[in-house]
């Protein structure tokens, strides 16, 4: 049987503020076509979308002034891949707590969010996560003044928790439907594992999108 011709795809870091250099090495060393996205026309043309870490009330700001929330908010809820790391995670999060009053996110994750989680003595650390769907040896996972997770909603699956430390227990990654979210920053480490299964999950769903469409013919 011939190989099955892996599909390409185009994947898309929202570069408004963050490390948006840092997720478009990645996804392009994960096998992805990666590319910067700041305004809506850019966000048609690309089949994934990562939010980075960074600083979420700036993100929001800029989204707002750059006219992206709505934009940004459509796709998600019209099955667009997603992951956003840290920052990311907070715009993701349907609810965030000890954000700023006016910060606004694109949702897509039923969860609330504590923003700066982890206090001040544990601003940046490393913990070792082991991710559900990853295989291989825990990640040596970056935590940058991080948020986690306090709640999750019914259809919101735990990916991992902090192993170790004064904050075991606590979640730290986590997908509902092709919504993806982790409080530390992969993108920050050599480590590609993650960027490529969120590569996969936008192909995967790229494969999907085009059987729909030779079903509706
Ligand atoms: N504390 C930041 C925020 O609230 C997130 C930090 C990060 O992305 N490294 O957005």
């Amino acid at each position: 049987m011939p190989a099955r011709s892996v599909p390409e795809v185009t994947i898309g870091v929202l570069a408004l503020q963050g490390d948006v250099r840092e997720h478009l090495l990645a996804l392009t060393s994960a096998g992805a076509s990666a590319r910067r996205v700041r305004r809506a026309e850019e966000l048609e043309q690309v089949d994934g979308l990562v939010i980075p870490g960074g600083e979420s009330t700036t993100i929001s700001k800029l989204a707002d002034e750059f006219g992206l929330l709505d934009p940004v908010r459509k796709r998600i809820g019209a099955g667009m891949p997603v992951y956003g790391s840290c920052a990311g995670m907070i715009m993701l999060a349907t609810e965030v707590l000890d954000g700023r009053p006016d910060q606004q996110g694109f949702g897509g994750i039923e969860m609330t969010v504590r923003r700066n989680a982890f206090g001040r003595q544990v601003d940046s650390f490393e913990a070792p996560v082991e991710i559900v769907g990853v295989p291989g040896p825990s990640f040596s996972a970056v935590f940058i003044r991080a948020p986690w997770v306090e709640r999750v909603g019914d259809g919101v699956e735990v990916l991992g928790r902090v192993t170790e430390g004064p904050a075991a227990g606590r979640i730290v990654a986590v997908r509902q439907g092709n919504a993806v979210a982790t409080s530390f920053h992969p993108e920050l480490t050599g480590d590609r594992r993650l960027h490529r299964w969120f590569v996969d999950l936008v192909r995967q769903s790229e494969d999907r999108s085009e059987e729909r469409s030779e079903e509706r013919v």
